[in-house]
């Protein structure tokens, strides 16, 4: 029995990533941008509402999210959120891109049509395009 080729299977992966890309097609779901900068101590997150609206989550949702992932605590303001530590724009960026991957675009078609629902205690995240279900950890 021959061991199997590293290469072959390195392919065979890529061509796995090329389908789903095509799968999820060219209306693949954009993270929108996020303007943040840092004022003293404490970061703002200037954008955050319509960031919220366009991901279409519940603002508090992600600000729990945001405290929890850096380990400070959040404030709404208005349209902003304060972030009461120092966190550089492209870190927010790559954190809001994993929350944007993980709540918000259905993990069976690629989408961003879902909604989150509660069920008995568990949250579940529902696609409304394609109707798939996924349990959120906490
Ligand atoms: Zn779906």
């Amino acid at each position: 029995m021959s061991l199997p080729n590293y290469e072959e299977m390195l392919n065979e992966a890529y061509e796995k990533l090329d389908e789903l890309s095509i799968k999820r097609g060219s209306d693949r779901f954009e993270v929108p941008e996020v303007d943040a900068l840092i004022e003293g101590s404490r970061t703002v997150f200037r954008n955050f509402a319509s960031f919220c609206e366009k991901i279409r989550r519940d603002p508090d949702f992600v600000a729990k999210f945001i405290s929890k992932e850096f380990g400070a605590p959040t404030k709404i303001e208005g349209d902003r959120l304060i972030i009461q530590r120092r966190v550089r724009k492209e870190q927010l960026q790559n954190k809001m891109k994993l929350f944007v991957d993980y709540f918000v675009i259905c993990h069976e078609c690629g989408k961003p049509d879902t909604k989150i629902v509660s069920l008995e205690g568990v949250q579940y995240i529902v696609c409304e395009a394609c109707g798939a279900r996924r349990p959120l950890k906490k």
